[in-house]
């Protein structure tokens, strides 16, 4: 059985640091943290998680699009661990679009974030990948990503206007 791992929430300092590097990618521990990150966000129906989420401040995060309760729209994918990711490159058109995280139960918040981006980081077996990232796993990512350096999808919104509880998010969902 693979571990689920306590979700760390707003107000926890661990959210707000900058993650470290993994200096060691043949760490004998980070298989076992990639998958219960794996399990955890499943479990959760979230479609992505930061290593930073489950208290363990390293720059590490999965990106695990699928249709969930939560994001029932998402593409399907197999979850992908990221390692060491860097933004190589951003596409100059940003679309906004609604977010929720793990971290920060209960509220939905409007999201500007590029539509594409060109990342790099090392998979699961040490490999360097660089792939280009479209819509919503690019938006997963860019999610993810700023729980690496300290930040939520709440310091991103443009206006406390377009925060919602997650209750008045699915009334307006279900009423589109
Ligand atoms: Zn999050």
């Amino acid at each position: 059985m693979t571990d689920i791992l306590p979700v760390i929430q707003l107000g926890n300092p661990i959210l707000r640091q900058t993650a470290e590097p993994i200096a060691d990618l043949s760490d004998e521990l980070l298989p076992k943290l990639i998958d219960a990150l794996i399990a955890t966000a499943a479990s959760s129906n979230g479609v992505g998680i930061a290593a930073p989420q489950v208290a363990r401040s390293y720059r590490l995060l999965v990106v695990a699009s699928r249709p969930t309760p939560r994001y029932p729209h998402a593409p399907n994918m197999e979850p992908t661990a990221m390692l060491n990711p860097k933004i190589v490159a951003r596409s100059a058109e940003v679309v906004k679009d609604w977010e929720g995280c793990l971290s920060v139960p209960g509220i939905r918040g409007l999201v500007p974030r590029h539509r594409a981006i060109e990342v790099e980081y090392s998979d699961r077996q040490g490999q360097l990948q660089r792939q280009e990232l479209t819509d919503f796993v690019a938006r997963i990512f860019q999610h993810e990503y700023d729980h690496l350096d300290g930040m939520v999808f709440l310091d991103r919104v443009e206006s406390t206007q377009e925060l919602v509880t997650e209750q008045e998010y699915q009334k307006m969902m279900n009423g589109a």
